[in-house]
């Protein structure tokens, strides 16, 4: 429950602001903040920066020169695979679309039908590209948390010459992410999906990699990414980093609600679908489907009821389509359309969960059921 009563549901789109990450940031707000000027407020951003990226190398377990701050996740992934001197790019089917619109010529590698990487294909597809490739892999996907195996997957790049790039965006906070167990070159995490603010996110880079800069001016960040910090939002990832042992606590608790919930929903539609069902998963995330109620008619009600979540994924235009994630994993478009995603976070209580079963079973009984004992 959010403080205007409304249940928010739907975390892999954006989370509230942590109180501790707030506090942090009003303490530095309003100030004149540029880490590159040399006079006293300057000097107090830089280390106010600098800070920010000491408390996220320990949390992620790199070197604090392996870290460079970004405005948005979107901006890292268009940074990494528009600016690595690669021979071809391969990307996953399930990609978030800041990967797959970055780079619309790559090579499309499969996933099986609950969403994972098919890692015979995309060894198959490897041997094939000249050495010196790049793969884009998510470690979890935003729709149906749905993890990926990436240490494999990079185990196996290596052997081609090619290196990795991990999208952890929607793993960070909710399991372990370690750059250096990940095996991967690259790794971008972002700081709003778990409670801290949106406008500052991060790219890990393994030692030695040149990346052409995507944004040109300025010599901030080693002269990786030029403009002005956004030192609140970069205070406020630091501040977050420090909250993360919490968060993953609070994932267990998560975990066993959502496993209750898939439960509760299965005895009363039995046609019901979880998608991503036979794979490991995050805790947060569940993609569920409501047999004859399409996502619209379900979002409709459940917004009425005061429930925020989502339908398959957030689209920017805000308008409901077939998910790429679903038609990737062979979910045929009748299904898909009646699919919704569920993600809680730091907030989310096990009251706010009963609530949603409640409304759930209620939308079902008056717009699926009936359709359902209707066809019988
Ligand atoms: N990668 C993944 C897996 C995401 O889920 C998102 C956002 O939903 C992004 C990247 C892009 O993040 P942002 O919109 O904050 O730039």
């Amino acid at each position: 429950m959010i403080n205007n009563g409304t249940i928010y549901l739907d975390y892999n789109a954006t989370a509230p602001l942590q109180p501790e990450v707030k506090a942090a940031m009003t303490a530095v707000m309003g100030m004149p903040h540029n880490p590159s000027s040399i006079h006293s407020f300057g000097r107090e951003a830089r280390k106010l920066v600098e800070n920010a990226r000491l408390q996220l190398a320990t949390v992620l377990e790199c070197e604090t020169k392996q870290i460079m701050f970004a405005g948005s996740a979107t901006e890292i992934n268009n940074h990494i695979l528009r600016g690595v001197e690669s021979m071809r790019i391969l990307v996953l089917e399930t990609e978030h679309p800041s990967v797959l619109k970055a780079v619309p010529d790559a090579v499309m590698l499969p996933v099986d039908a609950d969403g994972v990487v098919d890692l015979q294909k995309a060894e198959a597809v490897l041997a094939e590209v000249p050495r010196g490739a790049l793969v884009s892999v998510m470690l979890a996907n935003n729709e149906t948390g749905v993890i990926q195996p990436v240490k494999q997957l990079c185990d196996i790049a290596h052997n081609y010459g090619a290196l990795v790039h991990c999208d952890a965006v929607q793993a960070w906070g909710r399991i372990p992410v370690v750059f250096t167990q990940l095996g991967a070159d690259f790794m971008t995490i972002s700081s709003h999906k778990v409670g801290g603010p949106v406008g500052a996110a991060a790219l890990v880079t393994g030692p030695c990699i040149p990346v052409k800069p995507l944004l040109k001016g300025g010599g901030q960040e080693g002269n990786q990414r030029a403009g002005t910090e956004n030192v609140v939002a970069i205070v406020g990832l630091g501040a977050m980093a420090q909250q993360i042992g919490e968060s993953l606590a609070h994932m267990e608790s998560l975990r066993e609600w959502r496993d209750q919930l898939e439960s509760a929903f299965k005895a009363i539609a039995p046609d019901m679908r979880v998608m991503g069902a036979g794979a490991k998963r995050l805790p947060n995330t569940l993609n569920i489907t409501m047999p004859n109620v399409s996502s619209e008619i379900q979002l409709m009600n459940f917004d009425l009821a005061g429930i925020a979540l989502s339908a398959g994924s957030a689209c920017s235009s805000g308008k409901v389509s077939v998910s790429h994630v679903l038609t990737a994993m062979g979910v045929d478009k009748n299904t898909a359309t009646t699919a919704m995603r569920v993600s809680m976070g730091w907030a989310s209580t096990e009251r706010d969960l009963e609530t949603f079963a409640k409304e759930w079973a209620r939308i079902y009984e008056r717009c699926g059921a009936s359709r359902v004992s209707n066809a019988a």
